[in-house]
């Protein structure tokens, strides 16, 4: 028998997802973000799941490469663009558009002379320091595109820092906005600029094309809990209980003596640890289920197991469900008890952990 640990990835939920962001946004085309292995859920799950989305957009120039192989057929999209100017032909064979955030890449997409012609984004930094053409380098990188023969549509695109916080006082969202349009009036090409906080917290914003990544898994971007934006998990990681101890006031659980129990106490044994994708800096109170019931971690996550307090679930025993994350037990709060965001937890799935989907 396997261990008892199972991610169950629920490819409804993930389309019911897509119906949201096309909700939110009737009017634009809608890219299915299935970068980092669809955020952990599987390329392929993610690819039949957003069967319905106009494109899919990622960061891995083989598994744009893989998409095709398995059948996909709309576009594809390199949302950092290439790599190196080997990946070029490669692009221009599999029908891959690809962002152009640098001068180097436009280089590289001048000396390549492809046979075909691409599609390109081009990216703007509108503040947030990452990758793009400043604002008043963007149209004379344009410019340099626009006379690249293997260049057929430009499509405008930036991305947003705080898309998840109105108010920032560093870059507020309308300053991005504020920066992009100035420097793209004018100029001809759809847009391409909202993620998943902005189609569902701005979703007035010009955007003829949307990005949308977490809210298709089920996590929030912030502003409200995944339940009120309508979302619903698309992983549901669940073991059980493996073992279980009585122990003593003043004794202590796991490594580092981290938790001490200050009265009688059981605790149960999970099949779950950091070397299964549970962060490790999980502190003692971090929610999760048991046998239905909602307690708490306690002690140090260990690399294969975690425990946790069964007091007040009498019905636990060895062999009960746990869930660690998903259908009841949503990821960001798990994240957010462990100083982290729903998008880690997922990425960060491991390999041995068994998948199973439905
Ligand atoms: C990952 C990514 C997205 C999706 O972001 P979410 O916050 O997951 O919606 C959108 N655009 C770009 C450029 C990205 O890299």
């Amino acid at each position: 028998m396997p261990r008892p640990l199972v991610a169950t990835i629920h490819l409804a939920a993930m389309q019911h997802n897509l119906s949201i962001a096309r909700q939110c946004t009737p009017h634009a085309r809608v890219w299915g973000v299935v970068k980092a292995n669809a955020y952990g859920h599987g390329l392929a799950r993610g690819m039949r799941a957003f069967a319905a989305a106009d494109g899919l957009a990622l960061i891995e120039v083989d598994a744009a490469v893989r998409l095709r192989e398995m059948g996909w057929q709309k576009p594809i999209l390199l949302l950092e663009g290439f790599f190196d100017e080997t990946d070029l032909p490669v692009l221009a064979a599999y029908h891959v558009q690809t962002a152009i955030h640098c001068h180097e890449q436009i280089d590289m997409l001048e000396r390549a002379a492809l046979a075909s012609q691409i599609d390109v984004h081009l990216k703007m930094n509108s503040g947030m320091n990452r990758l793009g053409f400043q604002p008043n380098a963007y149209r004379a990188a344009y410019e340099r595109l626009r006379a690249i023969p293997a260049v057929r549509n430009i499509i405008l695109m930036t991305h947003f820092a705080n898309a998840d916080d109105a108010v920032n006082v560093n870059l507020s969202l309308g300053e991005q906005v504020r920066r992009f349009q100035g420097a793209t009036e004018g100029l001809p090409g759809e847009r391409s600029i909202s993620n998943s906080a902005a189609v569902l917290m701005r979703p007035d914003l010009p955007s003829s094309w949307v990005r949308p990544g977490i809210m298709l898994y089920g996590g929030t971007p912030g502003g409200k809990t995944a339940e009120e934006f309508g979302l619903q998990p698309a992983m549901t990681l669940s073991s059980e209980i493996i073992g279980t101890q009585n122990v003593g006031a003043g004794e202590a659980v796991g490594y580092g003596s981290r938790f001490v129990v200050d009265r009688p106490m059981t605790i149960g044994v999970v099949a779950c640890g950091y070397a299964d994708g549970y962060p490790r800096h999980a502190p003692n109170g971090t929610p999760i289920m048991v046998a239905g019931e909602r307690t708490r971690l306690v002690g140090r996550v260990s690399m294969d197991m975690i425990t946790v307090d069964l007091t007040g679930i009498p019905g636990a025993r060895i062999g009960s469900k746990v869930t660690l994350w998903g259908n009841g037990m949503p990821i960001d709060e798990v994240a957010n008890a462990a100083g982290t965001l729903g998008y880690e937890l997922m990425c960060a799935l491991a390999p041995r952990v068994q998948v199973v989907e439905e």
